[in-house]
């Protein structure tokens, strides 16, 4: 399973009686990204809870992607959203924090954890099979990009 299906909506419960709808606790379930993100219902939130989802949509769902919101987009920033936190010296709890106070999501540390270790061995195989094929700028970028990872 990928990071983003780990992702949950921290007060799904109290969202979902302001829509006066159910939908999924996953925030990259399909459901959830029509009905709460690209629904009508946005109205019906309080404003806090209204500005994340705003930011949310606006920071991930924004591409012109004919099947938007279920072309991947919003998966691959979201993803490169957690790496730019890592990136920044951020450990898994810290990240989860972030992500919180920013679009009002969780994950658990221990998934998060686990995503980062993932792209570290990932960037790893880049490197190696670039020095294999004879592309050195390839693997100059997968290896610092791995540097910012574990730093
Ligand atoms: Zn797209």
């Amino acid at each position: 399973m990928a990071i983003t299906d780990k992702v949950y909506l921290k007060n799904h419960q109290q969202i979902a009686s302001q829509l006066e709808r159910s939908f999924p606790r996953g925030a990259f379930k399909g459901a959830t990204l029509d009905i709460l993100y690209q629904g009508e219902g946005l109205a019906k939130l309080d404003d806090a809870t209204r500005d994340r989802v705003l930011d949310f949509a606006e920071d991930f769902l924004d591409c012109d992607c004919e099947a938007n919101p279920h072309c991947g987009c919003p998966e691959r920033k979201f993803v490169r959203y957690l790496l730019e936190l890592r990136a920044e010296g951020l450990g898994p709890d810290a990240i989860v924090d972030v992500m919180g106070d920013d679009y009002m999501l969780y994950a658990y540390p221990g998934d998060v954890l686990s995503f980062l270790d993932d792209s570290v061995r990932t960037l790893e195989a880049v490197e190696a099979l670039a020095d294999v094929d004879g592309q050195p700028e390839s693997g100059e970028q997968a290896r610092t990009l791995r540097e910012q990872l574990v730093r």
